[in-house]
């Protein structure tokens, strides 16, 4: 049996999605997922001090705004409520199948459909795939000497052990990106010991968190419109923040600079000790990497029992960590906060065989990393790819979820008008998309700041910042849903 579709994740992408082809007429779908449950990044991770790190009003779907955050950045089981909220609302629960690990999807010309292949050998088939798998899903293990020879306990933050108590441990975290900020000031006092692993400082500015006021939610759930405002704001702030500061930096590096000066001053302001500050002081450009917003991150350091150690780690062996000048620390729990391998695991998550055998891993790697739009690849007809060089647009991922699916309204608007059955992006509009996003990109400060030194994994394995769309949200969208319809291939 053939569905119409088969999406491939049961996040906000996957859900964004099926609600999607649910509106274009299309019911028969089956979404697959490898957990054991619904809501993607915010069902997996659940470390201790998740939290959304961007405003929480411009973090939903815009059609289905959620009036009842309860702060300004939600915390992460908030998120998780909003997708089950979200599942129910738009009774997308009945596509789903959890448990199913997908290792291949193959495109099969003569049947014009696509078969997809999980671990337990199950082949489920549909016309479209629509891949969701999320941009930070594969963790990242750090190939550190001697780490399998720890005897102490070991987590990573997104396969984090509710059950395990820290309480009294001396713990060791390594990295430093926005899920440590996040997770080091939550746990650090009821530790006995903690050691924070840096290798690359991050970018820290103040939070401006606060509980939101019972009496707005209700204002909120009783006036949309509200909302939308203070989502417009929120939205217009981060688009300011993104635009000028990130994408146009060759015309704007005073608001690049201003960033850093904010970021600067906030450190100044929670630490007194100047070497201590030296150490978390970035010395790459603001926006290279993604900064982060935390009030208790920097004055965790000032804590008697927390230590910032900027030496690089030479080993580490059954019960601690040796650093390059031969210090040893004894430890019994290494936490990981070494985040996702994108470049090499994640662009595909999956094996994915398009048509005359064409893959879309190889592909990638030996072309460069592309996607028209960010959504489609020429040699893979009826493929949706939504976790895609290029896709990513704004700051709120629902900027991205929202922008693919006027995309694929305008698409399957077009099949339905020709009676088509497959779509498929031509070379040359793939092309000329790639190389009119090169050129932005070389208006940004991924090319014109000193990034150098950042190991941002906006940047993939050959030194280009492939992720983000260097475009504004507003040109997304407006492409989302004018782009040229020749620019596809109908059979
Ligand atoms: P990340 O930003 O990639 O940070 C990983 C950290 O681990 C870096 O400091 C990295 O150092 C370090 N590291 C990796 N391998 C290492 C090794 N072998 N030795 C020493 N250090 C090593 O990952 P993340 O913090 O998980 O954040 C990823 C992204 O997730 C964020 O940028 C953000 O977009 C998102 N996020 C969102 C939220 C939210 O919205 N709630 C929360 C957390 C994260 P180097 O920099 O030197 O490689």
């Amino acid at each position: 049996m053939t569905h119409d579709a088969v999406i491939i994740g049961a996040g906000f992408g996957g859900m964004g999605a099926a609600i999607q082809l649910n509106r274009l007429g299309l019911d028969d779908i089956c979404i697959l997922d490898r957990e054991d449950d619904l809501g993607g990044t915010w069902h997996v991770n659940h470390y201790p001090g998740l939290a959304v790190d961007i405003p929480s009003s411009t973090y939903s779907y815009s059609f289905e705004p959620n009036p009842y955050w309860t702060r300004l950045f939600a915390p992460g089981a908030e998120l998780k409520k909003y997708a089950e909220h979200i599942a129910d609302k738009y009774d997308l629960r009945r596509y789903m199948r959890f448990g199913q690990v997908v290792e291949r999807a193959v495109w099969d010309t003569d049947g014009q459909r696509w078969n997809v292949t999980t671990a337990d050998g199950q082949v489920v088939s549909g016309r479209y795939l629509l891949t969701a798998t999320g941009f930070l899903s594969q963790p990242k293990m750090p190939d550190i000497p001697g780490i399998e020879t720890f005897r102490g306990k070991v987590i990573h933050t997104s396969k984090w052990d509710d059950d395990y108590d820290l309480t009294g441990q001396r713990a060791a975290v390594i990295g430093t990106g926005a899920t440590a900020v996040q997770l080091i000031p939550t746990i650090s006092d009821r530790l006995a010991e903690l050691t924070v692993y840096q290798r690359t400082a991050i970018w820290v500015s103040a939070k401006p968190d606060y509980p939101v006021p019972a009496a707005v939610r209700k204002v909120f759930a009783s006036i949309p419109l509200t909302q939308r405002a203070v989502r417009l704001a929120g939205s217009s702030i981060l688009e300011m923040m993104m635009v000028a500061g990130v994408l146009h930096y060759r015309d704007f590096q005073m608001a690049n600079r201003l960033g850093e000066i904010a970021c600067r001053a906030h450190l100044r302001r929670q630490v007194r000790d100047p070497e201590l500050r030296r150490k978390l002081t970035p010395d790459y450009s603001f926006g290279c990497k993604r900064p982060t917003f935390s009030n208790d991150y920097y004055p965790t350091f000032n804590k008697e029992h927390v230590h910032l150690e900027t030496e690089g780690i030479s080993h580490i062996d059954a019960t601690g960590i040796v650093t390059q000048d031969g210090q040893r620390r004894d430890i019994d729990v290494l936490v990981l906060a070494t985040g996702f391998n994108l470049w090499d695991t994640n662009f595909p998550a999956l094996e994915i065989v398009g048509r005359d055998d064409r893959n879309l891993g190889e592909f990638w790697r030996k072309n460069r990393f592309q996607a028209y739009e960010g959504i489609t690849i020429p040699g893979f007809p009826n493929l949706l790819s939504l976790n895609s060089p290029y896709a990513y647009s704004g700051l709120s991922y629902f900027t991205t979820i929202e922008s693919q699916m006027k995309h694929m309204a305008r698409l399957f608007a077009e099949m339905n008008k020709r009676g088509a059955d497959t779509f498929e992006v031509t070379e040359e509009a793939n092309a000329d998309f790639l190389s009119r996003m090169t050129a932005k990109v070389g208006d940004s400060v991924f090319v014109l700041g000193q990034c150098a030194t950042a190991n941002s994994y906006y940047f993939n394995q050959h030194g280009e910042a492939t992720l983000l769309r260097p475009t504004t949200t507003l040109s997304t969208f407006r492409e989302a849903g004018n782009f040229p319809l020749e620019d596809y291939s109908y059979a």
